[in-house]
């Protein structure tokens, strides 16, 4: 079984969404179509977004996916991957991952982290929501032009409130709605429809391009509960392909020298070069690496054996089966207590890595489902679910990480403790600390340690107004609130005088809604210009596949088609060819258009002659 059949009972959904697994490498979009979750896959390619954007210039509109990861050799300082590593994330944080950017990534006065493009700062958001904006234009292609504008977005399970916020503004800076945010371990296992079991422990093994998670997950009536995490941010396909590149390393400097061998662009080129050897070793015993960088005059060539690579590996390997130790240990749970495991990720297709997690788990994991869409896969289960698509299979989410305040000398009280399902409440009492008190500042946080200080802080407010009384007398309610969004509230009452305030948690490190807002406005004010930009592309494309298809054909044309049909179409070809060079999307709209009318003869007299050939019993490619 690979994923959730569902019985649709009735076909009242009229609302489709999509799932997103928005990856630090890649991004795939899924929908539920006829009955089950599809990735939508443009082209016949294999629906992968690199998750990576790059910006050609000061205006120019930046390419996403693919094309932007193309650029990363030529213009290591203007693409920008990784993106995720940074979202609701401040400078302190990601001290690690500043050294791997060829880009600069500073802090503003609000803590808030931007990274220079062109002189211009973008915060992390902003270049998510570039990447969420190729992802639901696929989308909205693949249902034909019609609008999706819901979606349910997967994040780490370890991804803490500002995390997650950061997440869902990407989003709304990108036009989407989003339903929900759920953990990735939980799309997973949703896609193979683990939910159905009525209770049982499963590990979710997601071993991507740059990093490494292993869950625990609890599955009791269809309630998934995150037991524990562990992991790695740094541990993925990347560095199996950094094993690759230092097993020819020593052969290399002799060509080049060790300066050579440690620049950017050329790093870059053996990444790649390194990362095709290793996808052929998973199929095959051997495979060459293949290393060709003229500007440099680098031609390289060895065969690695699978053998070889897998003795490189093993450390690595070892080091995912450590984390997956640590999270066992977390869950108070041993191998054995493991009743499914579930391989995440374009790595675990590395045979070694399958062989070995097998071993460990003493079970043969699931890996029926393509361990890329995996997660895409399971969000679009749920944003079906989530949009009417079946009411009997109710879904939640838990509180990733427990909700508190700070009290009296750093301490913190928690509300609402990790785990808890989504949407939830809690209300306690607090009082004042010395006589005479008017106001008391809360900070909220978020964390399991016991000092504020080790937790994050989500937010501070005020509550003024409280009539002096000696200390310990006022009675003052604080109600946390998750809504099924997961996003909280926390209020406070005083009960004597009525005071009140609240806060929308609105996280460090996150923007404000009049950052996003200002952030609309300028993409609206984009739009156009970026919509005619695509549009342009699009164009172009299809007509270029219309004057390669009438060429090919001309010669007929120009035996069989009536003498005005053939200047209409010559004409039009003429037309289609200078419209080739045009940049204003009307203007060759209305070429294409044009040019269609002008094929029409000649379309019909290809379609007879096909009939007639069928007719006569010749194959139609021979027409
Ligand atoms: P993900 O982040 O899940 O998309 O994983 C991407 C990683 O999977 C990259 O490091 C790829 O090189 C790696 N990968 C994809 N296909 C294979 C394969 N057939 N064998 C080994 N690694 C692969």
């Amino acid at each position: 079984m690979g994923y959730i059949e569902l019985n649709v009972l009735n076909n009242e959904t009229t609302t489709v969404a999509m799932g997103i697994d928005l990856g630090t490498t890649n991004s795939l979009a899924a929908l539920w179509q006829d009955g089950r979750p599809v990735v939508i896959k443009p082209d016949g390619k294999n629906g992968k977004i690199p998750s990576v954007v790059q910006f050609p210039g000061p205006n120019a509109i930046p390419l996403v996916g693919g094309k932007a990861l193309e650029q990363a050799v030529v213009d290591p300082r203007n693409t920008i991957f990784s993106i995720k590593r940074l979202m609701g994330r401040g400078l302190a944080d990601v001290q690690d991952d500043l050294a791997a950017f060829p880009f600069p990534v500073t802090e503003n006065v609000r803590g808030l982290l931007q990274i220079d493009v062109h002189g211009k700062p973008m915060t992390p958001q902003e270049i998510s929501s570039l990447i969420l904006m190729r992802v639901h234009d696929l989308a909205c292609r693949a249902m034909s032009g019609n609008e999706v504008v819901k979606a349910v977005i997967t994040v780490p399970a370890y991804f803490d409130e500002p995390q997650r916020q950061a997440t869902r503004d990407a989003a709304r800076l990108a036009g989407i709605e989003v339903l929900r945010i759920i953990n990735e371990p939980t799309a997973a296992s949703l896609a193979y429809g683990l939910d159905r079991r009525g209770e049982g422990t499963v590990v979710v093994y997601d071993l991507g391009g740059g990093t490494f998670d292993v869950s625990v997950l609890r599955i009791e009536d269809g309630v998934f509960r995150v037991l524990a995490t562990s992991g790695d941010t740094h541990l993925g396909g990347d560095d199996l392909d950094r094993a690759l590149i230092d097993m020819i390393r020593g052969e290399l400097s002799e060509q080049l020298g060790p300066d050579e061998l440690n620049d950017p662009a050329f790093l870059q080129a053996a990444k790649l070069a390194a990362e095709k050897c290793k996808v052929e070793l998973s199929a095959h015993p051997r495979a060459d690496l293949h290393l060709m960088v003229p500007d440099r005059r680098v031609s390289f060539r060895r065969t690695i054996s699978r053998e070889d690579f897998e003795a490189a590996i093993a450390p690595l390997v070892e080091r995912t089966l450590d984390a997956c130790r640590l999270a066992l240990s977390d869950a108070g749970l041993t191998n054995s207590d493991i009743d499914e495991v579930v391989m995440v990720g374009g790595s675990t297709r590395v045979p070694a890595v399958l062989k070995r997690v097998e071993e460990f788990f003493g079970r043969k994991p699931h890996t029926e489902l393509n361990p890329d869409e995996v997660v895409a896969l399971g969000a679009a289960v749920q944003a079906h679910v989530l949009t009417g698509g079946n009411r009997d299979i109710l879904l939640m989410d838990v509180i990733p990480l427990s909700l508190g305040l700070e009290t009296m000398g750093g301490a913190v009280d928690k509300l609402i403790t990790r785990n808890s399902t989504i949407p939830c409440q809690s209300t306690e009492g607090f009082t004042t600390h010395v006589d005479n008190q008017t106001g008391i500042d809360f900070n909220v946080v978020q964390g399991e340690r016991e000092l504020a200080s080790d937790c994050r802080s989500l937010g501070r407010f005020k509550l003024t107004g409280i009539p002096p009384m000696p200390a310990g007398m006022p009675k003052i309610a604080v109600r946390f609130h998750v809504d099924a969004d997961g996003l909280l509230t926390v209020s406070a009452k005083d009960e004597s005088s009525g005071a009140t305030a609240s806060i929308e948690i609105q996280p460090m490190h996150g923007l404000t809604d009049a950052e996003v807002e200002g952030m609309l406005e300028a993409s609206f004010a984009n739009a156009q210009a970026d919509f005619d930009a695509r549009r342009v592309v699009d164009l172009k494309a299809e007509l270029e596949t219309m004057l390669r298809v009438t060429e090919k054909h001309l010669t007929t044309a120009r035996e069989h088609l009536d003498p005005e049909s053939l200047t209409d179409l010559e004409d039009a070809v003429r037309s289609g060819k200078h419209a080739m060079t045009l940049n204003d999307p009307r203007e060759i709209q209305t070429v294409r258009d044009g040019f269609e009318r002008a094929t029409l003869p000649l379309a019909a007299l290809l379609m007879d002659s096909v009939a007639k050939s069928a007719l006569a019993g010749k194959k139609l490619d021979e027409v």
